[in-house]
């Protein structure tokens, strides 16, 4: 197997990892390798069937060109400061720039102890790494920006968590940078200004290379993550996608979803979700997600400000004026998504409020959100010329809400407000068909997954995979997956003990 590393992080100073190898593990087994993502990425996988690809994968062999390091950063975790996180159990092997000229990190999850692991074993066991694999891929499959999944491979090693000893794995994961918040707040903290510098040139080199030629580079540079994050934020809400651990060390410089920690869709539709175990105050619940990104993103600003300008107040004014700007380029994104969604566009005066109106009737009915939109859709296609009559969608729209009078009344406000726009019934539909998917990661599929990869039974999560690689279609054949959880199938809660 060959990578063409091409290394750039290490060519910071040293104050921004630690130079060390991954920990060896006893008995590397390839469990998948994305090579479509592989390819993507120049590396030449021909040697795929051997055992050199578990080997690299494991962290047992480094491959040639490889320059391994442990990242440090800093984060505000559920609002608590930590001066210092970094990857306590994570290798950066290095970068390869693909055929599409992106360049990305190549990161083992679940390497071995480093100097920021603190209390931690550095190791992972299977289930996250498996619900990191399909979700990643999913999400990556919806068209939203995030992490991706390289390989997974079991340890032969036991890792000892709450619910005992368990499978051990590592995970190889792709992202354009692991450069987080934390990492900009990392040396803020230390007063090193210097480093700062350094930091925030390399990410617009990097990641923004627009910004180097703005007057202020560094106000461009906020401005260019804030972007990101709020397009971000809007697309995960649009699928019922709840991080639960926006922590500032989880929230990543180049506007990708990291860290599937306890990640959950959403069934039922209510703003107040949330599953992380730990997230007892639901501070991370699917609709307190915007405010958090903009406290997040002032973090990112505030960490700037020594090198926003020489005269603190003038900086702390940029600053401010710059992370004010969040919650209307949030809301366009949000508005025009949720837009799209139900058949919208272009937005009209009065849309935002009937879009909250129609989400709070969702929630007030206890509607599943997933199959609502894509039977709004069916009933969408019954409105074109020769569409049919979408009786099958009404009937199952009708079976999710509680009160089927809401449901025809609103049905009657929505048709009319279609009516207001040049939109045509086949625009409508072609745009809503790739906005509202026919299959997210459901929670409780997630779970018996892996139930059944534990059992070294790993069909279930092909299958996922497979599926979940074209959300967007429908699949008869996996109609089952369509649908939400049974009473006894309802995932309560998600746990961070990764
Ligand atoms: P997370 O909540 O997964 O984003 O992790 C927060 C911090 O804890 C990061 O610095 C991780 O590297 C560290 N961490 C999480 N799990 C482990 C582990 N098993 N061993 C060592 N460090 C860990
Ligand atoms: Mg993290």
């Amino acid at each position: 197997m060959k990578i063409p590393f091409d290394n750039s992080y290490t060519a910071l100073p040293d104050q921004f990892y630690t130079r060390l190898d991954p920990k060896p593990v006893a008995t590397p087994k390839l469990i998948k390798v994305n090579t479509a993502l592989a390819e993507l990425m120049g590396i030449d996988l021909t040697d795929l069937e051997t055992t050199e690809a578990a080997e690299v994968f494991a962290g047992n062999t480094i491959p040639d060109g490889a320059t391994p390091l442990a990242m440090v950063y800093a984060g505000h975790q559920f609002g608590g400061w930590s001066p210092r996180l970094g990857d306590g159990r994570a290798i950066l092997l290095g970068e390869t720039v693909g055929t599409d000229g992106i360049r990305r990190d190549i990161h083992l999850k679940g390497s071995g102890r480093t100097p920021y692991s603190r209390g931690g074993d550095g190791r992972a066991w299977l289930g996250p790494v498996l619900r990191e694999y399909i979700v990643s891929e999913a999400m990556a499959a919806l068209g939203i920006p995030t992490t991706r999944a390289l390989a997974a491979v079991e340890t032969g090693e036991k890792v000892l968590r709450e619910q005992g000893p368990l499978p051990g794995a590592v995970f190889t994961r792709v992202a354009q940078s692991h450069i987080r918040v934390g990492t900009f707040q990392y040396h803020y903290a230390r007063g090193d200004k210097e480093a700062s510098k350094t930091l925030a040139d390399y990410v617009i080199a990097r990641h923004y290379p627009e910004a180097a030629k703005a007057d202020q580079p560094y106000r461009a540079l906020i401005e260019a993550v804030m972007d990101k994050q709020a397009r971000l934020i809007a697309r995960w809400m649009q699928v019922g996608f709840i991080h639960g651990v926006m922590n500032t060390d989880n929230m990543s410089i180049a506007g990708e979803t990291i860290d599937f920690g306890p990640c959950a869709f959403m069934d039922t539709f209510h703003p107040g979700t949330v599953f992380s175990s730990i997230d007892h105050a639901g501070r991370y619940a699917w609709g307190k997600q915007p405010s958090i990104a903009h406290w997040n993103l002032s973090q990112l600003a505030q960490s700037l400000l020594p090198i926003l300008h020489e005269d603190p107040d003038i900086a702390v004014g940029i600053g401010q004026e710059t992370i004010d700007g969040f919650q209307e380029i949030f809301s366009t994104y949000y508005f025009e998504g949720f837009g799209e969604k139900f058949g919208l566009f272009p937005l009209q005066e009065g849309d935002p409020d009937f879009i909250g109106d129609s989400l709070k009737l969702l929630s007030d009915n206890e509607v599943d959100f997933t199959l609502f939109f894509r039977h709004l859709t069916g009933i969408a296609r019954s409105l074109l010329e020769d569409g049919d009559k979408g009786e099958n969608s009404l009937e199952v729209l009708r079976g999710l809400f509680k009160e089927h009078e809401a449901l025809d009344n609103w049905l009657e406000d929505w048709r009319k407000r279609l009516t207001q726009d040049k939109t045509t019934p086949e625009e409508r539909l072609e745009k809503m068909k790739t906005v509202n998917p026919v299959f997210i990661p459901r929670n409780h599929q997630i779970e018996a997954m892996i139930q059944a990869a534990v059992t070294g039974d790993f069909a279930p999560f092909e299958r996922l995979l497979s599926v979940l690689s074209n959300p967007y279609s429908e699949q008869p054949e996996h109609a089952d997956l369509e649908l939400p959880p049974k009473p006894e199938e309802i995932v309560h809660a998600t746990f961070c003990g990764t």
